[in-house]
C-alpha cells in the first residue's frame, strides 16, 4: 500500500510523511537483505570510439533484482543508501562483482573489456576502500587495469588532499580515473587541471542541446578542448541521435556512450554484443 507502480520504476514514497520515513528505514533494511540475497545485478552501458565506433569499455550500473518488486533502477534507492550509509557497503560490493566478472571473462578465454564502476564520495572518503579493493584484486586474481572508477566532482572538492591521495593510490595500480557528470554542478574548467584524473565524462545537460543551443555547444568544444590540453580524455554522455554524434565528431570529442548506441545491457546481452560481434556496423 505504500508502493506505486510508477512507469517502469517504483515509487517507494507516498504523500503521508510519518510512512515516508518509516519506509526510508524499511527501504534501508531492504538493502542490507538485498546483498545477503545477491539481489543486486550489474548492467553494462559501452563507451564506444567516435573514430572508429570500436567499444573501449563499458560502465557497470547497478540494478536490483527485487523478488517482490521486480528490476529497481538506482535512482530508487541510491539516494537512500546515500542518506543510510549503506552506499559504502553496496559500492564495495559492486566492486567485487565487477572484478568477478572480469575474471569469469578470463577463465572462459575471452579478452576482458575494462569496467568502470560508479564509487559514491562515501567510500572514497572510507579509510576501508583501498584496503577492500586490493582484498579484491588479490581474491580474484585480475588486473586492476581492467577496472576503472567514475567519481563525480563533489567528492574530490571537500578533502582535496585526502582524496588526491586516495586518486593517484589508485592511479599508480592502473586503474583510470573518469570524472562523471562534468558541468552538472559547480565546475570550474580551471578546476581539471589539479585533480589527478584520466577521463571528463560531459553530461547529458550538455549533450541534450548541443544541436540547438549555441552556448551549449560553445561551453562543449571549450571542455573539450580544455581537456585535450590538459592530456585528458574525453566522453560526452547521453548520446541518443546521430546529429548530436556527428557534432561532437566536429567538435573533436573521442568517445560516447548513449542510447543511440546502447542502452545499458544485461551481461548476456553485453556479451552478445562485444563477442559475437552483432553491433559490428550496426550504425556509420
Ligand atoms: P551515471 O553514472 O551518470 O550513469 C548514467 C545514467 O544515464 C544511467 O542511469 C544510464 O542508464 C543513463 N543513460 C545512459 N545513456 C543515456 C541516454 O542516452 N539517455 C538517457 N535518457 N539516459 C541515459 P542509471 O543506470 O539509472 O543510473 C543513474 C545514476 O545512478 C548513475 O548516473 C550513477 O550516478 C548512479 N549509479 C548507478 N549505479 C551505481 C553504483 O553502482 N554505485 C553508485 N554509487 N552509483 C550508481
Ligand atoms: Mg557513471
Ligand atoms: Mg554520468
Ligand atoms: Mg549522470
Amino acid at each position: 500500500k505504500t508502493k506505486e507502480k510508477q512507469g517502469n520504476g517504483y515509487q517507494f514514497y507516498n504523500d503521508n510523511m510519518h510512512s515516508q520515513i518509516k519506509n526510508k528505514f524499511d527501504i534501508a533494511e531492504s538493502l542490507i537483505i538485498g546483498i545477503q540475497k545477491d539481489e543486486f545485478i550489474l548492467h553494462y552501458q559501452p563507451k564506444v570510439d567516435i573514430m572508429t565506433n570500436q567499444i573501449i569499455g563499458v560502465e557497470a550500473l547497478v540494478r536490483w533484482n527485487h523478488t517482490k518488486k521486480g528490476m529497481i533502477y538506482p535512482n530508487e534507492f541510491i539516494p537512500i543508501a546515500e542518506e543510510t550509509g549503506f552506499i559504502k557497503t553496496l559500492d564495495k560490493h559492486i566492486l567485487k562483482l565487477a572484478c568477478l566478472q572480469i575474471r569469469d571473462w578470463i577463465d572462459r578465454g575471452k579478452e576482458p573489456i575494462n569496467i568502470s564502476v560508479n564509487v559514491s564520495p562515501k567510500l572514497l572518503h572510507e579509510e576501508s576502500f583501498i584496503p577492500h579493493l586490493e582484498a579484491v584484486f588479490e581474491s580474484t586474481k585480475i588486473d586492476p587495469k581492467d577496472i576503472s572508477i567514475e567519481i563525480i566532482e563533489t567528492a574530490a572538492m571537500e578533502d582535496k588532499e585526502y582524496v588526491y591521495n586516495v586518486l593517484n593510490i589508485l592511479r599508480s595500480k592502473g586503474i583510470k580515473i573518469l570524472l562523471d557528470d562534468f558541468g552538472k554542478g559547480y565546475s570550474s574548467l580551471s578546476y581539471l587541471k589539479d585533480l589527478p584524473i584520466d577521463k571528463v565524462k560531459i553530461d547529458k545537460v550538455f549533450v541534450d542541446e548541443i544541436c540547438f543551443n549555441n552556448v551549449n555547444r560553445t561551453i562543449m568544444k571549450a571542455i573539450i578542448d580544455m581537456s585535450t590540453a590538459l592530456n585528458l580524455k574525453v566522453l560526452a554522455e547521453g548520446v541518443e541521435n546521430v546529429d548530436q554524434l556527428n557534432l561532437l565528431e566536429e567538435l573533436d570529442c573521442q568517445s560516447y556512450q548513449g542510447y543511440l548506441y546502447s542502452k545499458p545491457v544485461s551481461i548476456e546481452n553485453l556479451e552478445k554484443m562485444i563477442y559475437e560481434d552483432e553491433k559490428k556496423g550496426a550504425i556509420i
